[in-house]
């Protein structure tokens, strides 16, 4: 039997998050895309409100939530600003690496002193470089044991958060030879040495800030390698299974968003003498709309629900991520074709809901990537269905020598 109702701790943290960003995020969304720099002010704001390093557990001074109440809360976020939600939900990212492989002394060691204090502290997940975006596993920045210390070296690139983190989760080749079987996970703190360079200027999610990181033999001790040497790729991968649906949470956000913001106007505005809401044209628009909003929620939410029950959700959090995204963006495309003109003058805000979607098809494996998962993962089923349908496909091979296209 399936339940939908939202347990009472959940509804509390869903209704704080949706309070917090009817407050301090949306009201403030188009102010702060301009600023263009990471929201020290509301990330603190969120951090005293019990927004922020939601998964960490208990034993580590963390709240204990699990995925699917994360998706609440980036959800809530996400309908106020993708680009908030972003900065918002990065330490939930940068630290979720550790939620896989990390001992729980290393989280009091290294996560607990971060996520306790007065003033909100920020963690980044380091893996993308100049030449290892989708390709993941060509990682190229070095980590070499020397004694009791390792010693990183390379530069990572569109970190975010990375200008004012104090922790970052890297991404390093122990041993070129063998590939992405060499990579391992570190949590190499800031003050070790590691500099920020270059600052990514984007053009949406502008209140989310990203950053070239530098690693020049940056030392750190031994116990900062995170689960075993080459398992590294293994956890990314694990990793983004899990995040993917925070990623397709701040997308389910933007579609109801859009939904709400284009039908508020198409009650309002006046065409031909009467509201723009009767016509069908619009009417069915927006239909599709709120169908693509709950679609993305839906299956977000099950993405979520599957890895906290244990179950393997690759195909599912791909599905999520897609899903969510692709119907983000064609939210805002509709919801500023539904508001004409004043759908696209700056001064009315959708310019910053539209341009922040984009990204939400290219961060966290752009979408092509999630196909190919979700892809991978039918072909290996294929193998093993018996569908009962007696088809003989023996014999319709193309021999090599057909014509093929040029
Ligand atoms: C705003 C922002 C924030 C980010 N934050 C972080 C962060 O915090 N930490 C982090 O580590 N990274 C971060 N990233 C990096 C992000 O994950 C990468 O940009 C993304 O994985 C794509 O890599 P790329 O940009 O190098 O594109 P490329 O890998 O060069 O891809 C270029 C194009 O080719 C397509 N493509 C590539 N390979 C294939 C294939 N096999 N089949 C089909 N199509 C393919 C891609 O889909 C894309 O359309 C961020 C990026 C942005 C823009």
């Amino acid at each position: 039997m399936v339940d939908y109702n939202l347990l009472p701790y959940q509804k509390e943290l869903q209704d704080k998050a949706v309070a917090f960003t009817k407050e301090h995020i949306t009201p403030y969304a188009v102010e702060l895309d301009k600023a263009d720099e990471i929201p020290m002010d509301l990330l603190q704001k969120a951090y005293e409100a019990g927004l922020m390093n939601l998964h960490v557990p208990k034993e580590a001074g963390g709240p204990g939530y699990n995925l699917l109440d994360e998706t609440f809360v980036s959800e809530a976020t996400g309908y106020g600003d993708a680009g908030c939600a972003t900065s918002i939900m990065c330490n939930n990212l940068a630290f979720a690496p550790l939620m896989v492989d990390a001992t729980i002394e290393q989280l009091q060691k290294y996560i607990q002193p971060l996520i306790t204090g007065e003033k909100v502290k920020l963690g980044a997940f380091a893996l993308t470089e100049r030449n290892s975006g989708s390709d993941a596993g060509a990682t190229t920045t070095m980590a070499e044991k020397q004694g009791d210390e390792w010693i990183i070296n390379g530069r990572k690139c569109w970190i975010t958060n990375a200008a004012k983190a104090d922790l970052f989760t890297v991404f390093a080749q122990t041993d070129p030879k063998l590939g992405y079987k060499g990579i391992a996970v570190f949590m190499v703190p800031k003050d070790r040495g590691v500099e920020i360079g270059h600052i990514e200027n984007k053009i949406g999610q502008r209140a989310s800030n990203q950053a070239e990181v530098i690693f020049e033999n940056v030392h750190i001790p031994e116990d900062c390698l995170v689960g075993e040497v080459g398992k590294g790729f293994h956890n990314a991968m694990k990793t983004l299974d899990k995040t993917r649906a925070g990623i397709a949470a701040i997308a389910a956000g933007v579609c109801q968003r859009c939904v709400d913001e284009a039908s508020r106007f198409s009650i309002t505005r006046k065409s031909f003498g009467s509201k723009i809401a009767k016509f069908q044209g619009i009417g069915f628009m927006l239909a599709d709309m709120q169908g693509r909003a709950l679609t993305a929620q839906q299956t977000t939410r099950y993405a979520a629900w599957l890895a906290d029950n244990n179950m393997r959700n690759s195909t599912e959090s791909a599905i999520a991520k897609v899903v969510a995204s692709d119907n983000a963006m064609q939210n805002a495309t509709d919801a500023i074709q539904i508001m004409g003109g004043y759908g696209y003058a700056e001064e009315y805000g959708m310019g910053v809901i539209f341009r922040g979607a984009k990204l939400l098809q290219i961060y966290e494996g752009t979408n092509q990537i999630n196909r190919l998962v979700i892809m991978g993962n039918l072909k290996k089923r294929a193998k093993t269905l018996n569908t009962g349908f007696k088809l003989n496909y023996e014999g319709i091979d193309a021999p090599d020598h057909t014509w093929a296209p040029q």
